[in-house]
C-alpha cells in the first residue's frame, strides 16, 4: 500500500490517497482548499503515538513532523514558541540548552506540539498546577477548515483559545505553538509501597495533599506510591539514574512482559510466571523506597520512543476518576482484573498506573474541569491484539459504570454513549463547536463523526 500509515504499537492503520508533509504554512492552505487534489477527510497527524484512530484518513493526512523548527525562546517572558511538528523531546533540548524547561516534561518525547496544544494529555509527575499540556499554552496559530490563517491567545480571543486547546485537528491544523516555560529544575523521586487492601481513604488524601506530582504504580496487589518533590540540586548521579529509568522504562517491562506472553501459553504457568516479574518491579521499587528515591532533572523524565523495537512496545488505556472515588473504584479494579483473567485467561503484563491531575479549566474538554482526579491506566505490551482489544473493551463498560471520563487520544474503543455521558453537556457544546467551525466536514473523519453529538436542534 503507498500512503501506509500506522500508529506506535501497530494497533492501527490507515491508508490515505494524499500523504503530505508540508513544509510551509502555505502549503498546508493550498492543501486545505483543494478537495479534489486532497480529498477529506484532511487530519493533521504528529507521530501518530495515539492509541485512538483519531489521526486516521481515507482521504488526506498531513505529517507535520518536517515543520518542526524553534521560532522563539523569550527567557524573560518565559515563553517557548516553536512549530507544530517538533517533538517534546527536542523541544526540551532547546530549553536546556538556555537552562529552561517546559512546565510538563511529559514522559511521552515523541508527542508533537501540535498534537500536544490540542488534544488530552497527562502529566502527573510535574502537574504542579496543571497536569494537561495545553493548559499551558499561551497562544496558538492554525489553518482553518477552508484554508484560512486563524489565531488566539490568552489575550487575543480566549473563548477561542479554550475551545482549540481539545479540538483534534477538527477545527483547523495547527502550524505554531507558544507555550508557558519555567527556569530547570530538578525533582527528587520517593517510592513508598502499601499493600492495596490495607490502604485507607485517609492514607490516599494525605499522599496526594503532600505531594507536589504523584502516580501510583500497582504491580500484583501492591500500591507504589511516586511521589515528586521539588530539590535544589540534582547530585552527580541524576544522568544516570535517568538513563536507567528510561531505560526500564521504555524497554525492559514490556520487554520481559512480551517474552513471557510468547512463549508461555499455558495461562496457569503464565499468571505465575508474570507475577513473578511482578515481583521483581515490586523488590525493584522497594530497593528504590529503601535507598531513600531518586533525584534527576525534571527533562530527564522524557523518553524517547522512536527506536522502540517492536518487542518493547507497550499499550495502555487512561479513565479518569474523581479524587473521591478513586480508591473504591481502584480496589474494585483489582478485582475485576482478577475475574476477567479467571474468565479469559488475560491479564495485563504491566504494572498498572494510577496519575493524580489537579483541577483544570482551561480547555472545553478538560477531563479535570470540575474536580482533581486519579486515573486507572491498565498497561500492556500486547503480543495477543484481539484479547487485549477485547480487555480495553470490557475495562471501558467497567470504568463508565462508575463514572469515568476517557481521553479520545489514550482511551481505545470509547463509544458515543460513552463519550457523552463523561463529558455531560460539554459533550454537546463540543459537538456544535466543531460543526460551526467546519460545516463541510473538511476534516471530520469516521472515529469522530460516529463520536460527536448530533446537531443540536436550530
Ligand atoms: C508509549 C507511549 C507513551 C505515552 N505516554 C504518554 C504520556 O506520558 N502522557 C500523555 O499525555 N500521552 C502519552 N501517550 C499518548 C500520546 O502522547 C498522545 O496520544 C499524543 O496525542 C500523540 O502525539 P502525536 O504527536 O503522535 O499525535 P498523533 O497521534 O499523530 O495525533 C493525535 C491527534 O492530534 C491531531 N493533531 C496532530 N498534530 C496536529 C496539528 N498540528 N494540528 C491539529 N491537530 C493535530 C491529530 O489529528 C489527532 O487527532 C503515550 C503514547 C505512547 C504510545
Amino acid at each position: 500500500m503507498a500512503n501506509q500509515v500506522v500508529n506506535y504499537d501497530g494497533s492501527i492503520t490507515a491508508s490515505p490517497q494524499q500523504l503530505i508533509y508540508p513544509q510551509s504554512v502555505d502549503e498546508i492552505q493550498a492543501i486545505l482548499r483543494d478537495p479534489v487534489t486532497y480529498p477529506s477527510p484532511v487530519r493533521a497527524m504528529g507521530n501518530y503515538h495515539s492509541l485512538t484512530p483519531c489521526a486516521s484518513s481515507g482521504g488526506t493526512i498531513i505529517n507535520m513532523t518536517k515543520m518542526a523548527s524553534v521560532v522563539a525562546i523569550d527567557a524573560a517572558n518565559l515563553t517557548f514558541t516553536a512549530q507544530a511538528g517538533m517533538q517534546i523531546i527536542d523541544a526540551a533540548k532547546a530549553l536546556r540548552s538556555q537552562k529552561l524547561q517546559m512546565m510538563l516534561n511529559i514522559e511521552i518525547g515523541n508527542m508533537t506540539l501540535g498534537s500536544a496544544a490540542c488534544c488530552h494529555s497527562k502529566d502527573a509527575l510535574d502537574g504542579i498546577q496543571f497536569g494537561q499540556v495545553s493548559s499551558y499554552v499561551t497562544q496558538m496559530k492554525w489553518v482553518t477548515p477552508i484554508g484560512d490563517l486563524a489565531e488566539a491567545s490568552e489575550t487575543d480571543n480566549p473563548d477561542l483559545l479554550h475551545l482549540m486547546r481539545s479540538s483534534y485537528g477538527l477545527c483547523g491544523i495547527v502550524y505554531e505553538v507558544t507555550l508557558q516555560i519555567k527556569p530547570i529544575e530538578a525533582l527528587h523521586l520517593t517510592y513508598l509501597p502499601i499493600a492495596a487492601d490495607q490502604l485507607t481513604q485517609a492514607q490516599v488524601d494525605n499522599l496526594l495533599d503532600t505531594s507536589e506530582g504523584l502516580i501510583c504504580w500497582t504491580v500484583n496487589r501492591t500500591a507504589i506510591f511516586q511521589q515528586r518533590f521539588r530539590v535544589a540540586e540534582p547530585g552527580i548521579l541524576s544522568s544516570l539514574l535517568a538513563d536507567v529509568r528510561r531505560l526500564l522504562w521504555s524497554y525492559g517491562g514490556a520487554h520481559a512482559g512480551q517474552l513471557i506472553d510468547r512463549f508461555v501459553k499455558d495461562p496457569t504457568l503464565r499468571n505465575a510466571l508474570q507475577q513473578g516479574d511482578f515481583d521483581v518491579a515490586k523488590l525493584l521499587y522497594s530497593t528504590l523506597h529503601l535507598g531513600g528515591g531518586i533525584t534527576i532533572l525534571a527533562p530527564d523524565k522524557i523518553i524517547d520512543y522512536h527506536a522502540t523495537p517492536d518487542n518493547a512496545k507497550y499499550a495502555f488505556t487512561f479513565w479518569a476518576f474523581p479524587r473521591s472515588q478513586w480508591l473504591t473504584t481502584y480496589l474494585a479494579y483489582l478485582d475485576f482484573a482478577d475475574q476477567y483473567f479467571q474468565s479469559t485467561g488475560f491479564r495485563c503484563n504491566m504494572p498498572l498506573g494510577s496519575y493524580h491531575i489537579r483541577q483544570d479549566a482551561n480547555s472545553l474538554l478538560s477531563y479535570t474541569q470540575d474536580q482533581e482526579i486519579v486515573s486507572i491506566d491498565p498497561i500492556h505490551a500486547p503480543t495477543d491484539l484481539a484479547a487485549w482489544q477485547a480487555f480495553l473493551q470490557a475495562f471501558n463498560g467497567f470504568a463508565a459504570q462508575r463514572g469515568g471520563i476517557p481521553l479520545l487520544n489514550q482511551s481505545p474503543f470509547v463509544t458515543p454513549a460513552q463519550a457523552a455521558a463523561a463529558y455531560g453537556p460539554r459533550w454537546q457544546q463540543f459537538s456544535d463547536a466543531v460543526r460551526a467551525a467546519d460545516p463541510g466536514g473538511r476534516m471530520l473523519n469516521p472515529y469522530f463523526a460516529a463520536l460527536l453529538a448530533s446537531e443540536s436542534p436550530k
